[in-house]
């Protein structure tokens, strides 16, 4: 396409021990992308190995690679942010260090971008991984696309495109690199997808073991909380703190009249001491902290309001002057 030919892009690779792996990426990468005005931005996760130094001896010989260093591993979130600070390119692309993800996509992305969307992820329709990272990942994306509406197959690809301007307003840490599409659709981007190749790892091992799918689990609360309820918290506390209260609320009022009429009536010994007494007590104790953490979260919501950016752009005719 002759738009892509004047077009400055950057390419975001995280990595974490993959020392065998970034040479290959590299040529691949740069044979792919001959015609494109380029950045490569490696992110070194803290690294053990020698990716370190195979980055540095690169970029001695090619000016446009650099290179983010961690002095430890603060994972592929922190690492897509840093990165994300100091991409210059019009379109940004995210690759992963270790071959899975083939370069000869990058291309379609991009193209797919030139249509018009804000985010391109990619879809990897044939996976070439283990059957229960395989099976996981499809419940995931499956709840994902469910309580989100966002019409994708594969919100984890590492493989993605963005317009700048998407990668400079979402923010990105803990676990959320595998909410990006989630995210930027929060933000009222247009998000799409393609299908791409996959491989199977031939170098190093998968830094993700079995807690990706508990940690994926916590992620997907944060996202689907932040999405609704970011800017209302007591919205979200206030229903808890509702139901409890009113429950302990009944249950004491009912102990009461139930006293009041054995007073009167008097006939036998009436007393509060009963587990349902404690029960209304520990509801109502329960439902007023939920009310609290509702307000303080109300004044973070209302302090921090100023602060967070509003995904906008100033359009005027005026003209400038001088
Ligand atoms: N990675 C990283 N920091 C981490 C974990 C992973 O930079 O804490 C990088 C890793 O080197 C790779 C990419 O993120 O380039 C995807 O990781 P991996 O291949 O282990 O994930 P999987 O393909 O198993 O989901
Ligand atoms: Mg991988």
């Amino acid at each position: 396409m002759v738009m892509n030919l004047t077009r400055n892009i950057s390419i975001v690779i995280p990595v974490l021990n993959e020392e065998d792996s970034i040479q290959p990426l590299y040529t691949q990468i740069v044979s792919n992308l001959e015609s494109f005005n380029k950045e490569i931005i490696f992110v070194n996760d803290g690294s053990t190995d020698k990716t370190k130094s195979i980055i540095e001896k690169i970029i001695s010989q090619d000016s446009s690679v650099s290179l983010i260093n961690f002095n430890k591993n603060y994972g592929k979130a922190a690492a897509l942010s840093e990165a994300f600070k100091i991409v210059r390119g019009d379109v940004v692309v995210t690759i992963d260090g270790d071959l899975q993800d083939d370069p000869s996509e990058i291309r379609n992305l991009i193209d797919k971008i030139d249509e018009g969307w804000d985010l391109v992820s990619g879809w990897k329709k044939v996976r070439k991984d283990s059957f229960s990272k395989v099976l996981a990942s499809k419940f995931f994306n499956f709840i994902t696309r469910l309580k989100t509406g966002i019409k994708i197959h594969d919100f984890n690809c590492g493989l993605k495109a963005y317009k700048s301007d998407v990668v400079k307003t979402i923010k990105v840490y803990g676990h959320l690199h595998r909410f990006l599409p989630v995210l930027a659709h929060n933000e009222g981007y247009k998000v799409s997808e393609i299908p791409v190749k996959h491989h199977s790892r031939k170098y190093g091992e998968s830094k993700y073991g079995k807690s990706r799918f508990f940690h994926g689990f916590y992620d997907f609360l944060t996202v689907v909380f932040l999405n609704k309820y970011l800017n209302r918290p007591m919205h979200f506390f206030g229903k808890f703190g509702i139901l409890f209260s009113l429950s302990g609320i009944i249950i004491n009022t009912y102990l009461v009249v139930q006293w009041i009429n054995f007073q009167f009536i008097s006939y036998g010994q009436f007393t509060l001491m009963r587990p349902l007494f404690f029960l209304g007590i520990l509801l109502i104790v329960i439902g007023v902290q939920f009310f609290s953490i509702g307000l303080i979260g109300e004044m973070i919501a209302n302090k921090s309001s100023n602060k967070s950016p509003i995904n906008m752009t100033v359009i005027s005719n005026k003209k400038k002057s001088n």
